[in-house]
């Protein structure tokens, strides 16, 4: 990050804040990684049982090993070596009921709003209830003008690059460009637009000024 991209994050990340604050939800700013992973592990209640969703952000900032690291911290994986898909299953409907859930957001809108697409839907799912609190941990790359321009950020980049990160055999993997498919892998089924949350406070939203995640 040079210097203008600097002041321009930390103005447009305080903007959001606000916007975030009159839809009920909360939201601050970290100017790096760094400093993000220390102020979300000082959220945790000691002993919390909390959910890991997949998100390349938080692996990013080392917020994982941060965590695990608290006493009496359990974190409920579905993402660990080793786990049937039966296990990974199970984990994430335990995730539902989990103290707190941390992942990412695939995009933000300036007006607060929250934009999010799944393939099972375990994530979008305990973002909209579940979890007692949920922790969302988002770069500045994430922030799109408006509604229009975050759906079509998430569906024609965050989802081509994330099938081509896991892999999968769909279409966009051989490109880089979404045909709306119809695979059996696809991860584009479950949209989820929160535009704020009865329970004040219960979505709280770490906005990182780095590019982080996709
Ligand atoms: S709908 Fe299919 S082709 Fe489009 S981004 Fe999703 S998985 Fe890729």
């Amino acid at each position: 990050m040079d210097t203008h991209q600097i002041v321009w994050n930390e103005m447009v990340a305080k903007q959001i804040v606000q916007h975030l604050d009159k839809r009920r939800m909360e939201g601050s700013y970290a100017p790096n990684g760094a400093q993000a992973r220390d102020e979300i592990t000082a959220m945790i209640p000691p002993g919390a049982k909390v959910y890991r969703c997949g998100s390349m952000t938080t692996a990013g900032i080392g917020l994982w090993e941060k965590i695990a690291q608290l006493p009496g911290v359990e974190i409920i994986d579905p993402y660990q070596p080793g786990l049937s898909p039966e296990q990974a299953m199970e984990l994430r409907r335990q995730g539902m009921i989990a103290d707190v859930m941390i992942a990412s957001s695939n995009a933000i809108t300036l007006d607060g709003r929250l934009v999010n697409l799944d393939g099972t839907g375990n994530r979008v799912a305990a973002m909209c209830f579940g979890p007692k609190k949920v922790i969302l941990v988002v770069g500045m790359n994430k922030v799109a003008p408006d509604l229009e321009s975050a759906m079509a950020r998430v569906k024609h980049y965050a989802a081509p690059v994330n099938v081509i990160r896991a892999g999968f055999n769909n279409p966009c993997k051989e490109n880089g460009l979404c045909i709306d498919c119809k695979s059996p892998q696809r991860i584009c089924n479950l949209w989820s637009i929160i535009e704020g949350h009865m329970i004040k406070g219960r979505i709280h939203v770490k906005l990182v000024g780095e590019n982080l995640g996709y």
